[in-house]
């Protein structure tokens, strides 16, 4: 909570600073099978999350099926679901958010080394040296947060690599601007049947529904992921997950791409130095839930970097958790 906080803070000010919206109030759905008929990874959802925003002082409520279909139309929720709704969630535009991060550290006089490959990094006692393919770099700490790349380039070796399909439907914008409707986190009876589901701010530059589904089963590598989805693949997704689910998206499938989630076995973030070395930090990708998070985590690990307070990151370590 106190990074979710504190990073829908950053978002606003980061915003300040250009000219696109970073982060859209569109609140959050999260839609479940009744408690005990989902799969154990999902659980009693609906109730966790519940738990988890009262604890935090958050509004939440509770919605009916049916109050839930009549708000908000298109989603064909089901007489068995779990509803929840939290009025303070919203949608952050990942790649403004990135350029505007980028944008804003450079005005601040960071030097940012685009389209150069980090070969290795050195660890020594007095700091690190980062290897690239444009040259050396010495440093007195040094962060990592490669994605995928992780286990390539530190000692994190059991993080699982898992491809992911997006897909983006043209949709009935009467229902689905971001600003008549919500984000969803749409969990089915089996993991299979998960499905994100992201409203159109106004600023997308695809004026299209954005749908995620998930999938755990088969880790992958990211040198060697099929990038590619079919015709075939689209057709089937629209079939199975999207017409039985939501109104007023068409089959039109308008981009479809592939992407990689990274995880630790239990799912949780992974912040800590490398065994052999504490001037060297290691970030997790933190995948499916992490992005929100990271204007915090960057701005903590930047001030771990630099000797100043900062927010706890010690329940992240490993020693805490499973090992790496
Ligand atoms: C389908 C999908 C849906 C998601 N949905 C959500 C969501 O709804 N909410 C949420 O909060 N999060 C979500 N996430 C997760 C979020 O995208 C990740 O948590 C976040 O992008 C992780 O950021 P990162 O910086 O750790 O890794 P990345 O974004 O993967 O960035 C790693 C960077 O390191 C660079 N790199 C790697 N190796 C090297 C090297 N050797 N040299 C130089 N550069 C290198 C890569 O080029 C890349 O730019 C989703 C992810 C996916 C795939």
């Amino acid at each position: 909570m106190p990074f979710a906080r504190r990073s829908h803070e950053l978002w606003r000010e980061l915003e300040l600073e250009g000219d696109e919206p970073l982060l859209h109030d569109t609140g959050g759905l999260i839609i479940c099978p009744a408690a005990g008929d989902t799969d154990e990874r999902w659980g009693d959802f609906v109730g966790a999350t519940e738990g988890v925003a009262q604890r935090a002082d958050l509004d939440f409520e509770r919605l009916d099926p049916a109050m839930a279909r009549r708000r908000f139309p298109g989603f064909r929720i089901g007489d068995h679901e779990a509803v929840g709704f939290e009025p303070a969630g919203g949608l952050v535009m990942a790649e403004f958010a990135v350029t505007a991060h980028l944008a804003a550290a450079r005005r601040r006089g960071a030097a940012t080394h685009v389209n150069t490959t980090v070969t290795g990094i050195d660890t020594a006692s007095s700091g690190a040296i980062v290897r690239t393919d444009r040259g050396d770099h010495r440093a007195r700490r040094v962060v990592v947060c490669a994605g995928p790349w992780t286990a390539s380039l530190s000692d994190a070796r059991r993080l699982r690599v898992t491809r992911q399909e997006v897909y983006w439907f043209e949709a009935d914008l009467d229902i689905w601007h971001s600003e008549r409707n919500a984000f969803a986190i749409w969990a089915g009876a089996e993991m299979a049947d998960y499905l994100g589901v992201f409203a159109v701010p106004p600023n997308a530059p695809l004026q299209a529904v954005k749908l995620v589904p998930e999938q755990f089963a088969i880790a992958t590598d990211p040198a060697t992921v099929d990038r590619t989805i079919s015709d075939n693949d689209a057709e089937r997704f629209f079939e199975t997950m999207v017409a039985p689910r939501l109104n007023g998206v068409t089959n039109r499938c308008v981009n479809r791409s592939v992407c990689l989630y990274t995880n630790t076995t239990d799912d949780h973030f992974l912040i800590d130095t490398l065994l052999d070395s504490e001037n060297v930090t290691v970030v997790s990708a933190c995948s499916g839930h992490g992005f929100k998070h990271s204007a915090a985590i960057g701005e903590a690990l930047a001030q771990q970097a630099t000797g100043l307070d900062h927010l706890d990151l010690e329940p992240f370590r490993r020693n805490h958790r499973q090992p790496w």
